[in-house]
């Protein structure tokens, strides 16, 4: 163990693939490693990055990359796919647009299917980013497409939010803006070469002016415009990145952040692990005979949860995990 997290600690790759592969396939004994590396985590700058498919993301994220590496930091990729639920997690298309960086130590970029998974980025995301940190990735960017919860979720993962958005979304920005106001930190308008550019960005700035009481508690995002394909405008979206952590910084809202995520996590752990364990274990036998007599209604589900509620010995099991 000692020598795996001394690997991981000084950024071995296949060390730290080997543990991703254990995270997303749930191998036993990954939680142990993860327990370890704790202690290690907590450095990494998390950015999310999210938009419509084809707003140019990856392409972006290939810049932003270089850009990151120019001034001095060590990055991590998540690239989440979440139409691929089968895939196990190769998205071609990323892997080949970020392909630039494969050979460069400081880089590590992990394509990572979400399976379906509902309500949240799955445990897997925040634990491969917790690895990448451990691993001393200084930037993490994890990039979701903006079609589902992953999202929103990503907000509570990130210190910066990223939308991308693209000329000519006009009607569309109308359609989603109460959502993407919300959750944008810094709007990248992107393929700013392309024609409408200067309208998209009138109609964003108005409609970022309409809603300022959204942001009494925030930062009102910022809007860079690149032309990620040209490598054009990214190293002022970058320092437009690095306002806002300074922002979060001053105002004691980085490290507000970070205490609201170890909570958040630890909830989630706590709920992930009574599910499976207790839950599983304890109405095995019976879920067959139990769902089909609810489907049929001959029985209240009420009255069911109560039931099972009363018999889980809570008290014993906080005592078993207390040792
Ligand atoms: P994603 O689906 O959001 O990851 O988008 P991609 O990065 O795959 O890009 C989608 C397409 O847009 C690709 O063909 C890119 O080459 C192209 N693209 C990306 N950035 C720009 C840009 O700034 N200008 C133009 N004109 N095309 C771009």
């Amino acid at each position: 163990m000692e020598d795996f997290i001394k690997k991981l600690r000084e950024g071995d790759i296949r060390t730290a693939a080997r543990l991703m592969r254990h995270i997303d396939d749930r191998t036993p004994g990954y939680r142990d490693k993860l327990k370890k590396l704790y202690p290690y985590t907590g450095n990494a700058y998390i950015i999310g990055i999210t938009g419509v498919p084809g707003a140019g993301k990856s392409t972006l994220t290939d810049k932003l990359i270089s850009e990151f590496l120019d001034r001095g930091e060590k990055v991590g990729v998540i690239a989440i796919d979440p139409s691929s639920p089968f895939s196990g997690g190769a998205i071609l298309g990323d892997r080949i647009r970020m392909q630039s960086h494969c050979e460069n130590p400081d880089v590590f970029i992990r394509s990572l299917a979400t399976r379906g998974h509902l309500g949240g980025l799955s445990s897997s995301t925040t634990e491969i980013i917790d690895v990448m940190d451990a691993m001393g990735k200084t930037v993490v960017i994890v990039e979701t497409v903006g079609v589902g919860q992953d999202e929103i979720e990503i907000v509570d993962t990130a210190h910066t939010t990223i939308v991308v958005v693209i000329p000519g979304m006009g009607d569309d920005i109308q359609a989603i803006k109460a959502g993407i106001l919300e959750i944008a930190d810094l709007f990248i308008l992107n393929k700013a070469d392309r024609e409408g550019a200067a309208k998209t960005k009138r109609e964003l700035q108005a409609m970022l002016d309409l809603s300022r009481n959204l942001y009494k508690d925030r930062k009102i995002p910022d809007i860079a415009e690149t032309v990620a394909l040209f490598n054009k405008g990214v190293k002022e979206a970058v320092d437009k990145i690095y306002e806002h952590k300074n922002y979060l910084i001053e105002t004691g809202k980085f490290e507000e952040h970070n205490k609201k995520k170890r909570e958040l996590m630890f909830l989630k752990l706590l709920h992930d692990d009574l599910q499976e364990n207790i839950l599983k274990t304890f109405y095995n036998k019976e879920r067959d005979n139990l769902i089909s007599q609810i489907r049929d209604k001959k029985l209240n589900p009420y009255e069911v949860v109560e039931e099972i509620m009363n018999e889980i010995d809570l008290e014993h099991f906080c005592k078993v995990h207390n040792g």
